[in-house]
């Protein structure tokens, strides 16, 4: 009999905890393992909103694969997904490659969920990868040093977030400390500096504590962010963007960061999806597939009361682990376990120092919730890399 190949596509959360646990629960030659990445690094997505803000290097927020992988154990693929051939059990890459599989892990990640908002594809930018922020730093660089030179210009100096939900709010965090540091590098004046952070919903942070809200709110707004909640964005244009209102706001920085939908590539695989992301069964199985396994951002799976889970790095981590126990499971003739998330809480950072948490019942303000976060960090670096991970990439 051959050896069987499992063929594990993302190296985000999802893809990269099913590789770690079948390289460290299985035996030479019981697999082959082939692990496709669109680059040689990991990046950690919770830490994105940094970068693009520019109060930390992106170098920062990744994690170099063949830190973390051993190549005896595993094969690596730097290579980028064309498409996915569910019927001829292949993979094509888009340098024309074609990988054969068994067993077929999907953990592309998601994609900027539009809500069909004319415009926003093409003109704003979104916190999705380390080229991504990378873009997003230079480019608000570049909107300071613009405007020294013509100082007519506020749209400039006018940035727009769309979304107040987590990722929201967590950049509009970081922007609120960048911004007095660019102020002081291209001699402007703060007040001139405008940031929205404009929301659809009727609240900031849909689905937190009210006093959480309130209280990220209150921060945010000290650090010269201003809400604009219950406000759909109509359009986004080269110039700015028009509300539901009819209000216009000039600016040449738009960040959308209200959503996701799973990787298209899923979709276009022939896989039934609701949102880009394909509806698993408990054993985080495509329908209709014994042999495709879905993780992350590309699945769905749904609470006791059938509401789906929102897409969370604490999710798919589990979900990898759990797949990765199943296949060394399935591959020695033994049951797999049906995957339960475990919600350990829920952090998000508002800038240095400060954020807030829900653990249990128990709510977190400030400071405390901020060391919360950096200790889910710590943990998560341990898991992946090790001791020397953790103390290399964690700031205190
Ligand atoms: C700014 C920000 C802050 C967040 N904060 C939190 C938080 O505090 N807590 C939390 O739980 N969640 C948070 N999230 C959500 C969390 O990051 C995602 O749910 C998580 O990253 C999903 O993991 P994943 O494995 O599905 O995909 P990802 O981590 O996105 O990884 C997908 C991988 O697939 C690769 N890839 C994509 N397309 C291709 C292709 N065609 N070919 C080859 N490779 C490809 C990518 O390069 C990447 O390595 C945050 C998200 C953002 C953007």
């Amino acid at each position: 009999m051959s050896t069987p190949n499992i063929l594990i596509l993302g190296a985000g959360y999802g893809g990269l905890l099913t590789t770690l646990q079948l390289q460290k629960k299985l035996n030479y030659n019981e697999a082959e393992v082939t692990l496709v990445n669109k680059h040689d690094y990991h990046y950690i997505t919770t830490w994105l909103h940094e970068p693009a803000a520019g109060t930390s290097s992106a170098d920062h927020a990744r994690v170099y694969l063949d830190e973390i992988i051993n190549k005896d154990k595993i094969n690596f693929v730097k290579g980028t997904v064309a498409s996915i051939e569910p019927q001829e059990q292949t993979v094509t890459l888009e340098d024309g490659q074609v990988l054969p599989y068994d067993y077929l892990v999907i953990g592309l990640g998601s994609e900027p969920e539009t809500f069909g908002i004319e415009g926003l594809k093409e003109y704003a930018f979104s916190i999705r990868s380390i080229n991504a922020v990378r873009h997003i730093r230079e480019h608000i660089e570049y909107m300071f040093s613009k405007y020294k030179n013509e100082p007519d210009r506020t749209d400039y100096l006018t940035f727009v977030v769309g979304g107040a939900g987590f990722t929201g709010i967590e950049f509009c965090g970081e922007l609120g400390d960048r911004i007095p540091e660019l102020c002081k590098e291209f001699d402007v004046d703060r007040e001139l500096v405008k940031v929205y952070c404009i929301e659809a919903a009727p609240t900031a942070l849909p689905g937190f504590d009210p006093e959480l809200v309130n209280y990220a709110m209150e921060i945010l707004e000290k650090k010269g962010i201003e809400f604009k909640i219950g406000t759909p964005i109509k359009q986004c244009t080269p110039d700015g963007v028009v509300l539901a209102t009819g209000e216009e706001i000039k600016s040449k920085t738009v960040v959308w960061a209200a959503g996701v939908r799973g990787n298209s590539i899923v979709e276009k695989a022939g896989f039934e999806v609701m949102r880009g992301r394909v509806k698993v069964d408990e054993y985080l199985r495509a329908p209709g597939y014994e042999n495709v396994f879905v993780v992350g951002d590309c699945a769905l799976i749904f609470n006791e009361e059938g509401r789906p889970y929102p897409p969370t790095a604490q999710i798919a981590v589990q979900e990898g682990e759990t797949l990765g126990e199943n296949l060394v499971a399935m591959l020695r003739g033994e049951l797999p376990h049906k995957f339960v998330p475990h919600l350990q809480g829920t952090l998000a950072s508002l800038g240095k120092g400060e954020g807030i948490g829900q653990v249990g019942s128990k709510k977190l303000f400030g400071s405390t919730a901020a060391m919360m976060k950096k200790a889910s960090d710590l943990r998560y670096l341990h898991k992946i890399g090790g001791v020397g991970l953790a103390l290399k990439k964690v700031k205190l």
